[in-house]
């Protein structure tokens, strides 16, 4: 099997690992040419599925991420300067061209990170390709404010590029994720420095070969590829680096925005969630179970907004966790790349192991382990694969370490509650706050129970129904400032106030 090589620069060795698909290796893009890193130093990427190599990555350093901002600062001048609609122009091309290639993209982001090619087909391609679309349309139709005082003076206020932002993105939704940042970055008049998580680099690297192949202007977007701690850190440390935006662990989190803050650089911080699905006796109760379950372990309950700590009211707690359950049964895992799979392989080895980790704390803790809690046996090749089976753990304190930390895998736990006061403490009592669902028929009460939420975001009756247009982000340890929409354009922008005297 080739996987485009039309989208990756050529003249490469192909990987090493027999019958592992051809995908040449992966360079960075710095100012309109790929390159390896200075050094030569290079990444192993692997197919968590099999546990196989695929291709190999640039381990970029300091000197890497120097030539990165050096590039993006000369295109600065020229390309804050450009006109609105080429710009925006841009951005449709660069969504045309991912749609084109929707299939290749999606085996590419498939094997990179072990997530079933359907989801990535369904999902994360579409959605990158909406992104690029809704932030082309958002900037040609942005408005600023203007603020009359009374016949004495008319304030306005101009919306101005920033300079070279980072854009430092998570491996679980690579393409998706990263493209909810480059396209408002550069819709807004800024060149960027873009670096995906060394785990899963491979539609980032197709996406410098779009921008390429599209004739973006040189410097403009630029990717380098490494490690956090060398290539990010660099980035974020960089004082030619204005601002930053970054989405991944809140450790991560913090280290970012310790190094950033003594610049004073823009910066957004998307971080983890531990996150609660309310569940009402008066709910539809077969739609709140598919929902639920959807929101536990969709992409093998690697998504940030994933519900991880579902609360139950006492009334219906045994109908409920008992048809979760078959739910959770029902999603076997299987081949990532077979169309018909649903639940594929965890990102690495690294990840099932923490996640198997959690799960014997909630043994030792005394939870009840209803499904799950084990690596499933897989035939042929994929036994070597990073895969765990969904888990649902009943009996566990609501306080627990597996019941509170973010655990990033297809890992819930289940808790009677008895009424809407206790309810809200239980989904308010972790240290995160981003996002929470809640499931009943009486709107005066997902009214009354989603204003008391800590969390950014709240679906009633729904999971991961996206607006684009609404803000996108946590509170508490779950992260600082929010995305989307206008609130992107505002991120990505410095407002200039302009106050003229009548
Ligand atoms: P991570 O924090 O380990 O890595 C994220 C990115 O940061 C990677 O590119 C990594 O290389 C880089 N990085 C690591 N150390 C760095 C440093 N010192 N300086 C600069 N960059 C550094 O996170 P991950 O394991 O890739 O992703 C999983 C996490 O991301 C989870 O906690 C998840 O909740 C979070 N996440 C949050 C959102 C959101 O929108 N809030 C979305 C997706 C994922």
């Amino acid at each position: 099997m080739t996987v485009v090589p039309s989208l990756v620069p050529s003249a490469t060795p192909r990987s090493k690992t027999p019958g592992a698909p051809a995908i040449p290796r992966g360079q960075n893009l710095i100012g309109g040419g790929f390159c390896d890193a200075r050094d030569g130093a290079t990444l192993p990427v692997i197919d968590p599925a099999r546990d196989r190599l695929l291709t190999t990555i640039p381990a970029s350093g300091a000197a890497d991420v120097d030539a990165a901002v050096a590039a993006a600062r000369d295109a600065f001048p020229a390309w804050s300067a450009s006109a609105t609609a080429e710009r925006a122009d841009l951005l449709d091309a660069v969504a045309d061209a991912i749609e084109r290639r929707l299939g290749e993209l999606a085996l590419l982001e498939s094997l990179d990170n072990g997530k079933p090619v359907s989801l990535a087909r369904a999902v994360d391609i579409p959605r990158a390709v909406a992104n690029f679309r809704f932030f082309a349309g958002a900037v040609r139709h942005q408005q600023t404010a203007c603020h009359p005082m009374d016949g004495d003076a008319l304030n306005y206020t101009l919306r101005r590029p920033v300079g070279v932002f980072g854009l430092i993105t998570p491996w679980n939704l690579p393409l998706y994720l990263l493209s909810w940042k480059v396209a408002p970055a550069l819709a807004m008049g800024n060149t960027v420095v873009a670096k995906p998580s060394e785990l899963t680099p491979l539609t980032a690297t197709a996406l410098a070969g779009i921008l390429q192949e599209l004739g973006a202007p040189a410097g403009v977007f630029n990717l380098v590829h490494g490690r956090g701690h060398e290539a990010g850190q660099a980035i974020v440390e960089h004082p030619d680096v204005r601002g930053v935006s970054f989405t991944g662990g809140t450790a991560t989190g913090a280290r970012v925005a310790a190094a950033a803050a003594p610049m004073f650089k823009k910066l957004s911080l998307e971080l983890g969630g531990k996150n609660p699905t309310l569940v009402f006796a008066d709910c539809e109760l077969d739609e709140a179970v598919r929902g639920a379950a959807r929101a536990g372990f969709a992409n093998q309950g690697q998504i940030c907004l994933c519900g991880s700590r579902i609360l139950v009211e006492r009334p219906i707690y045994r109908r409920f966790v008992d048809a979760l359950v078959e739910e959770a049964r029902a999603r076997t895992p299987g081949d990532p790349q077979d169309p018909a799979t649903g639940f594929g392989a965890l990102v690495s080895a690294a990840h099932r192991d923490k996640v198997a980790r959690y799960v014997a704390l909630a043994r030792r803790d005394g939870g009840v382990l209803l499904c799950g809690g084990r690596a499933p046996e897989l035939p042929g090749e994929l036994a070597r694969g990073a895969f765990y089976e969904p888990t649902v753990i009943d009996g566990l304190s609501p306080a627990s370490e597996t019941a509170t930390e973010e655990i990033f895998g297809p890992v819930v736990t289940v808790h009677p509650f008895d009424d809407e006061r206790e309810a809200v403490r239980l989904a308010n009592c972790v240290r995160y706050g981003l996002a929470a669902s809640l499931w009943t028929r009486d709107l005066a009460r997902a009214h009354r129970v989603s204003a008391q939420l800590a969390s950014g975001m709240v679906w009633v009756n729904t999971w991961l129904l996206r607006d684009l247009r609404v803000p996108f982000g946590g509170m508490k340890d779950s992260g600082v400032g929010r995305e989307g929409g206008r609130f992107s354009l505002e991120f990505f922008s410095e407002s200039r106030n302009i106050c003229i005297k009548l």
